[in-house]
């Protein structure tokens, strides 16, 4: 089997090669963290987003979707905190010259020793086969409990300097640890230093403190400033949610794995406004319904896990990551927080306008709390490209690439291809394409053998392949080939649209 830095490499040279993902100004030898989707990665992402989209506004009665812009009054940035505080820990290898964050640093030293219980969970279970019990094995092995108790002594402690803000502490813990720069393999480090993730910009022609204004670095801020607004023009009662899908901007120090850490890049955020007091009922209600939205998606469910924070934001009395095996390991694909009334208050505090709500049942006004869902575009297209990638061996010996995507997600949703080019063929395909086209996002290939040109819908994960042959023209309907199981059946012309339809169904999330 292929390792994980393999299969990585094969996932972003197939996304490059079929026009999926492009590194930015390519020509130009590109730009650190920002890339480009090319024809099929945008069909992909806007599908990815109207999942999103219809998953948080259409199904619920209470969610509306705004659009706010970019720049905002740099007052905004400081309200938030994020002038003041939205920091990362930067540390160097004096070697290697190559730059780090000390909390990723410790992270993966972290899943190096999980890796280590999951060797001997793995080698255990072969041992003993199907008798092998996970719980009692992990609660009783020495060595797992030797390994578990690393962990918990190493994370106690990282919790604690990084609530502390103690940055002298951190560059000790990554001494003590012994942790080396994987590119020097030295512990030659600099200090652990903060560095503030904001890009700055200017507005207009007016000099002084406040034209200087930041891309956002999350869209939820958007959110919370038309926060009266929604509530007053939509007469929404509480609880409801505001959703928003827009760019997002960070200068990140460390940007070295593709679309999964990006300086720009796509947020889908949702702000669930309730009253004070049952936000972590709220909490416990959006963390189960995040899940199943992705497991909805047909991913096993054993890809994803929740991370509780232990360092909490200093705005958040609850927080919780849903993390997915990526080919590098399990990552942040979506954070779940509860952020109190924290926004709602500082935005009032900062612009001096109220932002509460008069809450009719209970006869007061108070400032909502809020729950916050936030998942990245990129991170789930990668998380779902990555997952539906697959190299298979066939019957007959030979392999193909598969792109097996959730058929409602996957660019085009059928391909029509005329057996040969010629006989009136290509013209009658076209005709079923044009009668087609109003309802799917479809591809005519006529180039190439049949098999090739399979292979090539394969790869880019269309569904379905549309055959029309001579029995077409004498009204026998055409062949459909289903791209996973290869299988392949006659379905009459005049009923190609609802075959569609049934098989290209909405995803609905329980
Ligand atoms: P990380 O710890 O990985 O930097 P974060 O905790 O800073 O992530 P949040 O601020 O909670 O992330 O942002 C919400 C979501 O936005 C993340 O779960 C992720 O999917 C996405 N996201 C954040 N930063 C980036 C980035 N640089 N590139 C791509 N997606 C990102």
């Amino acid at each position: 089997m292929a390792n994980q830095e393999d299969i990585f490499k094969k996932v972003v040279s197939h996304a490059k090669e079929y026009g999926f993902i492009f590194p930015s100004s390519e020509i130009y030898d590109g730009l650190g963290a920002v890339y480009d989707y090319g024809q099929l990665g945008t069909e992909l992402k806007n599908n990815i987003k109207q999942y999103w989209w219809k998953a948080m506004v259409q199904y619920h009665e209470n969610i509306v979707g705004i659009d706010s812009a970019i720049f905002m009054h740099p007052k905004i940035w400081k309200a938030s905190g994020h002038v003041d505080a939205f920091n990362d820990p930067l540390i160097d290898n004096k070697d290697s010259k190559k730059r780090y964050r000390a909390d990723v640093l410790i992270e993966d030293h972290i899943a190096k020793i999980e890796d280590k219980i999951k060797k001997e969970c793995d080698k255990a279970h072969k041992r003993f086969g199907d008798a092998f019990n996970r719980e009692q094995f992990v609660s009783t092995n020495p060595r797992v409990l030797e390994h578990q108790k690393q962990i918990d002594e190493i994370h106690e402690k990282y919790a604690e300097l990084m609530n502390a803000n103690d940055l002298a502490g951190l560059k000790q813990l990554i001494l003590d640890l012994g942790i080396v720069c994987p590119i020097s393999g030295t512990r030659n480090w600099t200090d652990v230093r903060q560095f503030n993730l904001m890009f700055a910009t200017k507005m207009g022609s007016v000099e002084g403190e406040n034209d200087t204004l930041y891309l956002r670095p999350e869209t939820a801020q958007g959110i919370f400033v038309n926060f009266l607004n929604v509530q007053k023009s939509g007469r929404m009662k509480i609880p409801f949610g505001i959703a928003q899908i827009g760019k997002a901007f960070r200068n990140e120090i460390v940007a070295r794995q593709f679309i999964f850490r990006m300086r720009e890049f796509e947020q889908m955020e949702m702000q669930f406004f309730v009253r004070p007091g049952t936000e972590l009922e709220w909490f416990r209600h959006w963390k189960e319904e995040r899940l199943n939205w992705h497991l909805a998606l047909g991913i096993p469910a054993d890809k994803y896990r929740f991370h509780d924070h232990e360092k909490l934001a200093h705005y958040a009395n609850a927080a919780t990551d849903i993390e997915f095996e990526f080919p590098f390991g399990f990552k942040e694909l979506e954070g779940i927080h509860s952020r109190t009334d924290f926004d709602l208050s500082r935005h009032s505090e900062f612009s001096g306008k109220k932002l509460q709500y008069f809450d009719s049942e209970l006869n007061e006004n108070y400032t909502p709390y809020v729950i916050e869902t936030s998942i990245g575009v990129d991170r789930t297209f990668l998380a779902i490209f990555s997952h539906a990638l697959k190299e298979e061996t066939l019957e007959d010996g030979s392999t193909r690439t598969l792109l097996s995507l959730p058929p409602v997600l996957a660019p085009y949703k059928a391909a029509i291809l005329p057996l040969v080019k010629k006989d009136g063929l290509p013209e009658r395909a076209r005709e079923i394409m044009d009668s087609l086209k109003y309802d799917f996002m479809l591809q005519y290939d006529e180039k190439d053998a049949i098999g090739r040109r399979y292979r090539r819908q394969d790869a880019i994960g269309t569904p379905f392949c549309i055959t029309v042959d001579n029995d077409t023209l004498e009204g026998k309907g055409v062949t459909v080939r289903e791209r996973d199981s290869m299988k392949q059946e006659r379905i009459p012309v005049e009923k190609l649209n609802t075959y569609l339809h049934e098989h290209i169904k909405p995803i609905q999330v329980n």
